[in-house]
């Protein structure tokens, strides 16, 4: 399919090479799966692709079809295959672990849950050292916000337009985004004003929006506060780094009304930004809780939550308990993650490559009006696309099209944002100079034959 595709056009970019075949695939065909999925699979909006790919093989930062065809995966899983797919370390490390011990719970000792605890808290600044786990993102959320009620004794969260925190019913509650949600009671959140620098009504001024958290708590709540929480750069909000100085002069108001301070770092954390290995460290705040999932695991279900030990103490208070959560074949993926981080350099590469990413896919914003705004850190990239610059109109569908031409091109990329309108790029770490221009010239050609 690759060589007829170059055949008819010999401008059409060409995939690097890249040293890995994956076996005949013996497995039933596309059709047949999509045809099970819709029969046996719970329907739902969410889909990008007309015609969804078979996955059937995945190395690095590739994935293959049930062709053999290599498609660039530039949307990791979704912000989560941090190290490359089927990281041997990391199978290396499941394997030997599902051999010795494959589940255990709280109930007992296990060495590889206490080692990545304490590996994970040695990440950690301050004196976030005490570590809950979970599965999964939507309860590491869940938990945080319990724990942030029962330390303060009050109700009222502040969470932002725009964010995604999960989708179970009090993460729902904090989400903010009408597609996400499905009339849940809202339950003492209240969403402010989001410091979008592109579309935000005070452009990049930090402040003005933090003001608006402060309005909220004086007008909105009993002037004492649960807490707050937010990712540093929003993922399903379509990549939007939150404006200069915004979490200080925030964290500054909620800790006046009594509140924790909880940092998302389900996807910007784990190296993604480059410039440091959690997002909030990109805006110098130091959170009372931190919640983490995706890349923690380069894509094995595991969710923790990090707070103090002062705040950790409010769990004794019943028995807080979770089956999965901490399963030592898990843990021991995420003790093999952290380690890759630190051998391979990815957060270094993800510093590297995404600087050069970012700087050519600017200078794509200058040949197209489409492209409204380029944005992001490290290997956590936003292009916005828009049919008209001045009024910000979003290209829906021009996005659902190009995404869908450049996966017949090689290219997997995400979209989000509230119009879906963002093409959100969110590669493995281990992406290359190479990846990042295939990347660019995909998109520069699909554009092109628009
Ligand atoms: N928080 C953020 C920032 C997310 O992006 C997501 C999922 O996309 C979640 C929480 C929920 O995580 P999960 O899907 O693992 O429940």
């Amino acid at each position: 399919k690759e060589a007829s595709l170059h055949e008819t056009d010999p401008f059409i970019p060409k995939i690097p090479p890249f040293d890995y075949s994956p076996p005949p695939y013996t497995g039933p065909p596309g059709e047949e799966i999509l045809a099970k999925r819709k029969q046996y699979l719970s329907p739902s909006l969410f889909h990008f692709y007309n015609q969804p790919l078979n996955v059937v093989d995945g190395k690095k930062q590739y994935l293959f079809d049930e062709s053999g065809r290599r498609y660039l995966d530039a949307f990791g899983g979704i912000a989560t295959v941090c190290c490359g797919h089927c990281h041997p370390d990391v199978v290396e490390s499941i394997v030997k672990q599902t051999r010795i011990l494959q589940h255990s719970t709280v109930l007992y000792l296990n060495h590889a849950i206490a080692d990545f605890a304490e590996a994970l808290a040695n990440k950690l600044p301050g004196n976030l050292k005490v570590v809950f786990f979970t599965n999964s993102g939507t309860e590491a959320n869940e938990l945080a916000m319990m724990i942030a009620r029962l330390y303060t004794g009050c109700h009222d969260i502040i969470s932002l337009r725009n964010a995604y925190h999960g989708n179970a019913a009090g993460t729902m509650g904090a989400t903010a985004q009408s597609i996400w949600k499905f009339n849940t009671i809202q339950s003492g959140v209240h969403h402010a004003v989001n410091p979008d620098p592109y579309r935000g009504v005070f452009g990049s001024d930090g402040q003005k929006y933090a003001n608006d958290v402060q309005d909220l708590i004086e007008f909105g709540t009993s002037g004492q506060v649960a807490g707050f929480i937010s990712e540093a750069i929003q993922g399903v909000g379509g990549i939007v780094e939150l404006a200069p100085g915004y979490l200080p002069a925030v964290y500054k108001s909620i800790r006046n009304a009594g509140g924790l301070c909880i940092a998302d770092e389900v996807q910007c954390g784990f190296a993604r930004t480059g410039s440091h290995f959690w997002g909030f460290e990109n805006q110098s705040v130091v959170p009372d809780i931190v919640t983490m999932a995706k890349g923690i695991g380069n894509g094995i279900p595991l969710g923790a939550v990090v707070t103090t030990p002062e705040i950790a103490e409010v769990l004794t208070r019943r028995c807080y308990f979770n089956t999965f959560g901490g399963n030592p074949v898990c843990t021991a993926a995420g003790l093999a993650v952290l380690k890759i981080i630190e051998k391979e350099k990815l957060q270094e590469n993800a510093f590297v490559v995404g600087s050069y990413l970012k700087e050519r896919l600017t200078s794509l914003k200058d040949k197209y009006d489409l492209i409204g705004d380029v944005r992001g850190r490290g290997l956590m990239l936003g292009v916005e696309l828009v049919t008209d610059h001045q009024l910000k109109i979003p290209a829906k569908a021009e996005t659902l099209y190009l995404m869908d031409q450049m996966k017949e091109m090689g290219v997997l990329i995400g979209k989000g944002g509230f119009y879906g309108n963002v093409f959100r790029i969110t590669p493995p770490l281990c992406f290359t100079k190479e990846d990042a221009d295939f990347l660019v010239d995909v998109m520069y050609y699909t554009m092109s034959k628009m």
